[in-house]
């Protein structure tokens, strides 16, 4: 492997710290050709698909929290996803992440192992799975990785216990969402997570701590952004929204995927939609800095708004046929290449498990 190197925390601070325009070029452009050696300059889509926005749990920081009343709750019927999750196959986009609120509900457990077998039946089976619901236990994860989910994304949002505190109520647990990833990398998965950068209380100290665990716990794909504020939420309601705090926000966003790239090499990396909030291009610079994967939404345009995990969410109008067509067009205006009707797997996943 190219530029393998071990950063010190040190290293990893010093990287996340600089704010001069040229050293912050520099850094990007180091990320962006640690990326081409390992992986191309190659861009993988996943198709999202936000199948419910019914939730137990009661983040402080979500749109979806539990007890934000102003939310129109909504669950998408089997016919409903199916027809997306056919929609991606015909237009060759290799993968689907199916994304919801947490719900550990027997029903909704075996409404998902249904949906799972099913949608593995369009193409035999060639549509790559990612889930992204929640904590589940390790018989839940076991049926869903049976019935055809290979890749789980479980978000930790930050690594300090302190700070996840400040983030969740008394009932929500740090180690508890450790040991989901734990679980899923036993079962087979190739395991992501992510973080949420640049929210009140947070350090750089505490960012390099998240790429620190990341390379630790041997994470497979990186899914993470900035922190973009809800209004109706316990954490949103007071905090400093101006231009120049997101601006600040973006920056660091980019910043985090650009070093994780650098420490970590080969795993995948998701632009975020929470960069383009941020900034009309805020996905095309992720790529730049170092990410290589895009999840374009697919949900119904019926239930779009009702899945607001903050505010400026973009993409709530576009037509999933433009939208292809939009995307592709920006990935090869940065001189990359949308790699249609393949998984795009983890590399550092394939590595990690001898696969050719
Ligand atoms: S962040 Fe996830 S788990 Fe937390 S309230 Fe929102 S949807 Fe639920």
């Amino acid at each position: 492997m190219l530029n393998k190197i071990d950063y010190s925390k040190k290293q990893i601070i010093d990287m996340l710290s600089l704010k001069n325009s040229d050293e912050l070029n520099d850094l990007y452009e180091k990320a962006y050709q640690i990326k081409l050696d390992n992986i191309g300059g190659l861009v993988y889509f996943r198709g999202i698909i936000e199948l419910g926005n019914v939730c137990e749990k009661d983040c402080y920081y979500c749109g979806i929290r539990k007890s934000n009343n102003k939310v129109n709750r909504f669950v998408f019927d089997k016919e409903t996803i199916i027809e997306c999750a056919k929609w991606c196959y015909t237009q060759n986009y290799g993968s689907i992440v199916l994304q919801s609120g947490e719900s550990k509900d027997k029903n909704y457990v075996n409404y998902i192992t249904e949906l799972l077998k099913e949608i593995k039946k369009i193409g035999n089976g060639e549509l790559g799975i990612t889930l992204s619901l929640g904590e589940q236990d390790e018989d839940t994860y076991k049926a869903w990785y049976n019935a055809g989910a290979h890749r789980y994304l479980l978000r930790v949002e930050t690594t300090n216990n302190s700070l996840f505190r400040s983030l969740h109520p008394k009932s929500h647990s740090l180690e508890e969402r450790i040991k989901c990833l734990d679980i899923l990398g036993k079962l087979g998965y190739q395991v992501g997570t992510g973080v949420m950068i640049g929210f009140p209380g947070q350090t750089v100290e505490d960012l390099a701590n998240d790429i620190i665990f990341f390379k630790e716990k041997d994470i497979d794909m990186i899914g993470m952004g900035p922190y973009v504020r809800h209004s109706d939420t316990p954490f949103g309601q007071y905090l400093d929204n101006s231009d120049e705090v997101k601006k600040e926000r973006l920056e660091l966003g980019l910043k985090m995927i650009a070093v994780a790239r650098i420490v970590l090499q080969d795993v995948n990396i998701a632009t975020s939609t929470a960069l383009q909030a941020l900034h009309p291009l805020g996905r095309e610079r992720g790529l730049k800095a170092g990410a290589n994967i895009i999840m374009p939404v697919i949900t119904p345009k019926i239930h779009r708004k009702d899945y607001m995990l903050y505010e400026d969410k973009p993409c709530m109008e576009d037509d999933a046929e433009d939208s292809k067509i939009n995307i592709i067009k920006m990935v090869e205006n940065i001189g990359e290449k949308v790699v249609l009707g393949k998984w795009g797997d983890s590399k550092h996943f394939s590595i990690r498990k001898n696969i050719k």
